[in-house]
């Protein structure tokens, strides 16, 4: 559905994008993964028709982005990071709005309907979008975006400012969108591509360091176990024999105490699991565990994890 192939593009001496080729088959969920800076709203904006290259290919089902712009954007629905909101007009007069400019030929009041009814607007439809709050701005954004239908849907960090639970609605609204549409979404959240995305594509400084099912990536992150486990008992008491089982190479307690029990931080060696020998270790002592789990790794961790196996591969 998207291909790209070795796309550049500089500011003045400085590579944003630096011979980036990737391609996102029909149906797929991507996720464009990588720091502040990284890229990523370069690529999108190149992608989607805003921004020039300086070289290289951008095919948008089959259509060639800088030959034929106006065809390929009509394919696309895109959530720029900053949303072209109308902040005076209301959800209604703004959805007419983009509905004319994209010359859209569906029928207005039951396509519109069918908008707002996906993004949850429908009872906001006749506010100002400036009195919405920010969570309910990015729907309209997302809907926006969806006018006309497009198949590929192109989301800038969509939930960036959201707070918990408005991340959580996003987060389900394209996942839904996922079942019908091709959708790319960009972030520099690490668990965002993960809940989502079937595909990662891990972009730094300009340049794809990794391109991986997220399956196989959560393998890479999880490589070196490390675990956060929460035990009843005595902190060094505790830590003295979570030390002691065969394969734990380091325990930290990691200050959170609730009533007998604190959390610890335990790292294993790759390859050990340890959270059986854990569970018999504790039980044997009478230090019941209230609970275990695999550590989050944020994305720095990962980014080291993913150079250390591409340099090893390129040694082999
Ligand atoms: P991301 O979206 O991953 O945070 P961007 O694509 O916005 O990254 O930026 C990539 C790099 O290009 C950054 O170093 C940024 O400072 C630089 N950059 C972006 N836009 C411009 C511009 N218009 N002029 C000069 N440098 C830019
Ligand atoms: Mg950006």
């Amino acid at each position: 559905m998207i291909e790209i192939k070795n796309l550049c593009k500089n500011y003045g001496s400085k590579y944003a994008l630096d011979d980036v080729s990737f391609t996102v088959n029909k149906g797929e969920i991507v996720g464009f993964l990588g720091p502040n800076g990284a890229g990523k709203s370069t690529a999108m904006n190149i992608i989607t028709g805003y921004l020039s290259s300086t070289s290289g290919e951008v095919r948008v089902g089959g259509v060639d982005v800088f030959e034929n712009p106006d065809e390929a954007k009509k394919l696309i629905g895109f959530l720029p990071e900053q949303p072209p909101l109308y902040i005076d007009m209301t959800v209604d007069e703004y959805l007419n709005f983009v509905y004319e400019i994209k010359g859209c030929k569906l029928n207005r009041k039951k396509h519109l309907e069918e908008v707002r009814q996906v993004t949850k607007i429908d009872d906001v439809r006749g506010r100002l979008i400036k009195n919405l709050s920010k969570g309910y701005r990015q729907r309209v954004g997302i809907a926006q975006a969806l006018v006309g239908n497009p198949p590929i849907i192109i989301f800038d960090e969509p939930t960036v400012g959201l707070d918990p639970k408005q991340i959580i609605e996003i987060r389900n609204l394209i996942r839904n969108l996922g079942k019908t549409h091709t959708v790319v979404l960009s972030t520099h959240i690490l668990s965002e591509v993960q809940a989502v995305c079937d595909r990662i594509i891990i972009i730094n400084e300009g340049k794809i360091v990794a391109d991986e099912k997220t399956e196989s990536i959560a393998q890479v992150v999880q490589d070196n176990r490390r675990y956060t486990v929460k035990i009843c008992g005595p902190q060094r008491e505790v830590m003295a024999s979570l030390r002691s089982i065969a394969g734990v190479t380091r325990v930290d307690a990691t200050g959170e105490r609730e009533l007998d029990s604190y959390t610890y931080l335990i790292e294993s060696q790759p390859g050990v699991d340890i959270r059986k020998p854990l569970f018999y270790a504790m039980s044997k002592e009478g230090r019941p565990i209230l609970g275990l789990e695999v550590a989050q790794m944020n994305l720095e961790e990962v980014f080291i994890r993913i150079m250390d196996k591409t340099e090893e591969g390129g040694r082999k």
